[in-house]
């Protein structure tokens, strides 16, 4: 059996070694455009907060192309598949060292070609002050250019945008983060935890500037000055662009079935609308839990899954994708931050019936010696009382809660499931009824008034 892989980052790092590990005896060639593989960009920002083991960013990449050889793939880097032909099940491969062209055939073709950002074509935008935020080659630019710089402009304050810019503030440099939306990280949080996360951005000298979407860049001498819609602008030393990301699937174009914005809609075994092609990553929609439709949410926890899944289910159907949730998270200013599934404005965008409790609680008693303030929030559907999104914030480390909410989303339960569910009780962690059944239990209170 011949498997090509286009594309080798997070999706098709895990793809590949699914596939070597299922089927020891597949040809498997790896066409990758880059020159390494596997690189964590969600190590950006905590590079250039001084937050890696020896300041070392060589750590960031988890496997290499002599790992994936040593495991019997055929890996060809710096390789720039520019065709696919699905009727002859065919490849054309740009050499991007040498410039010559080859073609190649395959049994399987695995669709992990990733996603690009989005550069809107705003006047100005191609200045050199002007940097993305993806790859590691942005990465090495920004490495570079972050000991240079005294001021940066960061556009886009999803959590790319959110943790580049705490990273920039706590390294005293001066920062602008810019947002078409009048909150930060409003896809994820509601109002009061967006409150919280624009006051320390603030008290670390953040200047926000949101509810106005750039309209220009213009490159003078010394900076880049960044012009808003309405008629703000900015001066700093560069502009760093995090406004989202866009599925990179041109090559499979009219030849699958796809999301309007081009990514690849999969069945539950990772097939794309043709079954020898497969894709993951963000190439693909993922199944979302909450909704129950496809969606794009470009995230490496779907990639690895859905990477995994492919290499399972090459020849045969055998191992279900579970759909996400789009759960994440992020650490701003020693606080945790986690969201899972939909928040309130996300459902009523969507036009979902859900309602909603905001609870603040302290995590353990006040008897012990510490104790911290959680930040919850419960989003649910009223009729079915069904779990729909969940978020949370604490200086103390409540990650897992959101995993927590996470699984009660995936596996349907109600905010009465929540409110009675199980959890260990000791004062070290949490008081006798857990923090998320005190949440479930006000949606209860609410329900029942
Ligand atoms: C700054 C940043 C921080 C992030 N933080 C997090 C986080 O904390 N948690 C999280 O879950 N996710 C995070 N993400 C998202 C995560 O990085 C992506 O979801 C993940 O990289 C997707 O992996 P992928 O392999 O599907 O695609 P990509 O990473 O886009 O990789 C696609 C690969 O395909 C190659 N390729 C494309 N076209 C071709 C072609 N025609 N021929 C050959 N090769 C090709 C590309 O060179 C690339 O190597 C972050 C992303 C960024 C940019």
């Amino acid at each position: 059996m011949k498997v090509i892989a286009v594309g080798c980052t997070h999706a098709g790092t895990f793809a590949v070694k699914q596939t070597l590990a299922n089927h020891p005896d597949a040809e498997v060639t790896i066409y990758e455009k880059n020159d390494n593989i596997s690189f964590l960009s969600c190590g950006i920002a905590l590079y250039l907060g001084k937050e890696i083991k020896n300041n070392d960013p060589k750590g960031l990449f988890y496997s290499s192309p002599e790992e994936l050889k040593s495991l019997g793939a055929n890996v060809q880097m710096e390789h720039l598949v520019t065709k696919i032909d699905p009727d002859q099940k065919k490849v054309t491969v740009k050499n991007l060292e040498t410039g010559t062209e080859t073609e190649d055939t395959y049994d399987k073709l695995i669709m992990t070609s990733g996603s690009l950002p989005i550069v809107p074509p705003i006047p100005g935008i191609e200045s050199k002050r002007v940097y993305l935020c993806k790859n590691w080659h942005d990465a090495q630019k920004l490495f570079q250019e972050a000991p240079k710089a005294k001021s940066i402009t960061v556009i886009g304050s999803g959590y790319i945008g959110a943790e580049l810019a705490e990273a920039y503030s706590k390294q005293d440099y001066e920062v602008n983060l810019i947002d078409g939306a009048n909150r930060v990280l409003y896809k994820y949080f509601d109002e009061k935890f967006t409150d919280i996360l624009a006051d320390d951005y603030q008290q670390n000298g953040v200047k926000l500037e949101l509810g106005t979407k750039v309209s220009a860049f213009e490159e003078v001498d010394d900076g880049i000055i960044v012009k808003t819609e309405d008629q703000r602008s900015v001066k700093s030393d560069i502009a760093i662009l995090c406004i989202g990301f866009k599925p990179n699937t041109e090559l499979l174009k009219g030849k699958v079935e796809m999301m309007p914005n081009g990514a690849i809609i999969t069945d539950d075994y990772m097939h794309s609308s043709n079954p020898d092609i497969f894709a993951a990553g963000d190439s693909a929609a993922v199944h979302y839990n909450p909704t129950g439709k496809n969606a794009y949410i470009p995230l490496a926890t779907n990639a690895v899954r859905q990477g995994m899944l492919i290499g399972e289910n090459l020849t045969e159907d055998k191992v279900k994708y579970l759909g996400t949730q789009s759960s994440s998270g992020l650490m701003l200013y020693g606080r945790t931050y986690v969201s899972t599934g939909l928040n309130m404005a996300a459902a009523k965008a969507q036009g979902i019936k859900a309602h909603q409790v905001i609870v603040e609680d302290n995590y353990r008693p006040e008897f012990m010696l510490t104790t911290e303030p959680v930040l919850m929030s419960l989003v649910y559907d009223p009729d079915t009382r069904r779990i729909l999104g969940g978020a949370l914030t604490s200086k103390y480390d409540v990650s897992q809660s959101g995993n927590v909410l996470s699984v009660c989303i995936q596996n349907h339960n109600t905010i009465d499931d929540l409110a009675m569910v199980d959890m260990l009780f000791q004062p070290q962690f949490d008081r006798p009824l857990n923090y998320l059944n005190i949440l479930a239990q006000a949606a209860q209170a609410k329900e029942a008034k």
